[in-house]
């Protein structure tokens, strides 16, 4: 069993409800527990013109591959509507692999730890809500160091119901 973090948004066709979806069919993976679920948190889109994102990140414990994972979560994007019409386009839902236990892994279909956590806040401070305090990322970096780098800001944390 490994610890996996993974980062989820929706900013289409209630994005709430989508991350709820997305929650209950990661808990209904094989080979896998759903550790936790963060706090919701809304922020604007880092692209002009679409609508706010509803961002959370959900702690897995799992015994599956890598890319078994991957290709998992993308199933899981296509039942909830995903399209894939531009990058970065608004979407109903993504799912992103943050973290993998402690593995870097630098695969056409799969980099981790994900490229951009120290970027986003709406990453960093979801995945604070659940990670111990002492975290280290596989390449050394606390998250910590990273969360005092990206402050929070454009971020409201929507209290759960
Ligand atoms: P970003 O990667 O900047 O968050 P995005 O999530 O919108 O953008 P997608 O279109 O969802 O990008 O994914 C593009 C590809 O990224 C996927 O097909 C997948 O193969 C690849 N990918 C690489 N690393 C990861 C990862 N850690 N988690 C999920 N997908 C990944
Ligand atoms: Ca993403
Ligand atoms: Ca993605």
């Amino acid at each position: 069993m490994e610890r996996i973090y993974i980062g989820m948004g929706s900013n289409l066709a209630d994005p709430a409800e989508q991350l709820r979806s997305a929650v209950e069919a990661l808990g209904q993976l094989p080979q896998t527990t759903l550790a936790g679920v963060s706090a919701f948190y809304q922020s604007d889109s880092l692209l002009p013109g679409q609508p706010r994102y509803t961002n959370a990140v959900a702690a897995l414990d799992s015994s599956l591959a890598p890319i078994e994972l991957l290709d998992a979560l993308q199933a899981i994007e296509n039942d909830q509507g995903r399209e894939r019409l531009e990058r970065w386009g608004p979407r109903t839902l993504d799912l992103d692999i943050l973290l993998f236990g402690d593995r870097l892994i630098d695969e056409p279909r799969l980099k981790v730890p994900h490229y951009q956590i120290q970027e986003r806040a709406f990453v960093l401070y979801p995945l604070a809500e659940l990670a111990p305090q002492d975290l280290r990322l596989a390449d050394g970096r606390s998250l910590s160091d990273l969360l005092a780098a990206c402050p929070f800001v454009g971020l409201e944390r929507i209290p759960t119901d």
